[in-house]
């Protein structure tokens, strides 16, 4: 756990205009208090650079990457793209595509390796519906996706799983202390099954609906490593305090 840094990382989603990365100033300079945790923001394609170049010291990023390098796939941007501009990570599999654009596992794999090849870092969602949940299949299906989705040469270099249950994105609902400390557990140890030492290595992300009121007691969990956030990575305001929650941990 020691050698786990912890990571804040915010999704602004289809969320902000170049007006809005003046919100990067005041998120950098919390970064630069929090010498203890890795603070990352996956903006808008449009912009990464704009925002690569206002805030250095944070690590910006993409919300998606292609699984091919270059090609007639009109309306998508390769990881070389991505970080020609700037990202130094890419999301992948977050749930939102998986539902909206109708990704799967083996897709999401290929993209997390297109970003590795790409020298980006990748951050792996998975995550359980309510129905799977009530009908008591959250832990298998969330292991299943895992495995299923795990990159080739998956390792804590340049890879982060985040659990987000898709119940709790921007609901403003959350599972209890108790839920997400054991499906962080299960991760952990069907990746020891799947990676044997190096699983230890690799950051675990809790995600979904994390706001200032609750940073500090999720990301206290068992075996969570930082969060990803949404909505609260909008502005300063509410982004800061859960930087400021994970550094005093
Ligand atoms: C997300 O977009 O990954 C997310 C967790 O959103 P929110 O924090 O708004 O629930």
């Amino acid at each position: 756990m020691g050698m786990r840094r912890k990571l804040i990382a915010g999704n602004w989603k289809m969320n902000g205009s170049v007006g809005a990365l003046g919100e990067l100033d005041a998120i950098a300079a919390a970064a630069a208090d929090a010498p203890g945790v890795d603070v990352a923001v996956a903006v808008p394609a449009t912009l990464i650079e704009l925002a690569s170049d206002r805030a250095p010291a944070l690590a910006i990023g993409a919300q998606d990457v292609h699984d091919r390098p270059s090609g007639a796939h009109t309306g998508c941007v390769s990881a070389a793209m991505v970080k020609e501009v700037g990202a130094r990570f890419t999301i992948v599999g977050h749930s939102e595509r998986r539902a909206d654009q109708g990704e799967t596992d083996a897709q999401v794999r290929a993209k997390a390796e297109a970003a590795r090849a790409a020298g980006l870092h990748a951050i792996l969602c998975v995550g359980e519906t309510a129905a799977e949940r009530d009908a008591g299949r959250a832990e298998a299906v969330v292991t299943a996706q895992l495995a299923a989705s795990l990159p080739e040469g998956a390792s804590g270099d340049w890879l982060a799983i985040a659990y987000e249950p898709v119940w709790a994105i921007g609901t403003g609902r959350t599972p209890t202390v108790a839920d997400v400390a054991a499906m962080h557990g299960a991760l952990r140890a069907r990746l020891r099954t799947l990676l044997g030492d190096e699983a230890d290595a690799l950051r675990l992300l809790y995600g979904g609906s994390v706001n200032d009121a609750n940073a500090a007691e999720l990301l206290g969990a068992g075996d969570v490593d930082g969060a990803l956030v949404g909505g609260a990575s909008l502005t300063a305001a509410k982004f800061v305090p859960i930087i400021r929650a994970a550094a005093r941990l």
